[in-house]
């Protein structure tokens, strides 16, 4: 499986991808996850990109591929992947497609997740996750057993950085001018699968089995 997650902030793509992962075997790759883990970790990489990040803004293409480039010729990726938040732009996307016709692979799939943009304000401003697992929660639409921690692992809850309300904005306009784009240069190469991200997350993730299942 090699397919493509598209979908605006807070529309449910890392946590679909975190089933289809458990599901398939396949690794979830998430340029916002590893560029989080760098600016945490206080790598020069992540002293780079951490302005951009925290003023929502998208961080340099240059250090996003380069990091994709190191994360798909790791052996973990042989049994398929799915790109959570990456490509994000045409250019991102044009490099992803040469990069992978140099490793004799093309994707099979871009699966856009849809969801109003009013809706997706309420999600990321509300939006939990675990600070040990991972794992995604809603403090309105899908909350934890017990408020601020992990039902999977007992880890402690929190707010992502760029939660807030006036960083949302801006990440959700980066998307309509940036991201968006990419759904029509999907469909052009006749790889675009569109999932309704409004429905129940059981629902949505059976929607992806039956679009995964038409995948050669
Ligand atoms: P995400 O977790 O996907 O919402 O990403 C969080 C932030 O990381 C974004 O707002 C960007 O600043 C940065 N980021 C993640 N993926 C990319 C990408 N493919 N290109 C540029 N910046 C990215």
């Amino acid at each position: 499986m090699r397919i493509v997650l598209l979908g605006a902030p807070g529309s449910g793509k890392g946590t679909q991808a975190k089933q289809l992962v458990d599901h398939y075997g396949v690794v979830q790759i998430s340029t916002g996850d590893l560029l989080r883990a760098a600016v945490a970790s206080g790598s020069e990489l992540g002293k780079a990109a951490k302005a951009a990040m925290d003023a929502g803004q998208l961080v340099s293409d240059d250090i996003v591929l380069g990091m994709i480039k190191e994360r798909l010729s790791q052996p973990d990726t042989q049994r398929g992947y799915i790109l959570d938040g990456f490509p994000r732009n045409l250019t991102q996307a044009e490099a992803l497609d040469v990069l992978l016709d140099g490793m004799n692979q093309s994707l099979q799939a871009a699966i856009s997740l849809e969801v109003p943009f009013d809706d997706l304000m309420h999600r990321l401003t509300d939006r939990q996750t675990c600070s040990s697992c991972g794992a995604i929660f809603n403090r309105t639409t899908h909350p934890s057993a017990v408020p601020d921690v992990c039902d999977a692992c007992g880890g402690t809850l929190v707010q992502r950085a760029d939660d807030n309300a006036a960083t949302v904005r801006h990440r959700l306009n980066v998307f309509e001018a940036q991201t968006a784009p990419l759904i029509a240069y999907y469909e052009n190469q006749g790889k675009l699968a569109r999932i309704d991200g409004t429905r129940p997350i059981a629902e949505i993730t059976e929607k992806f089995h039956d679009v995964l299942a038409g995948l050669n």
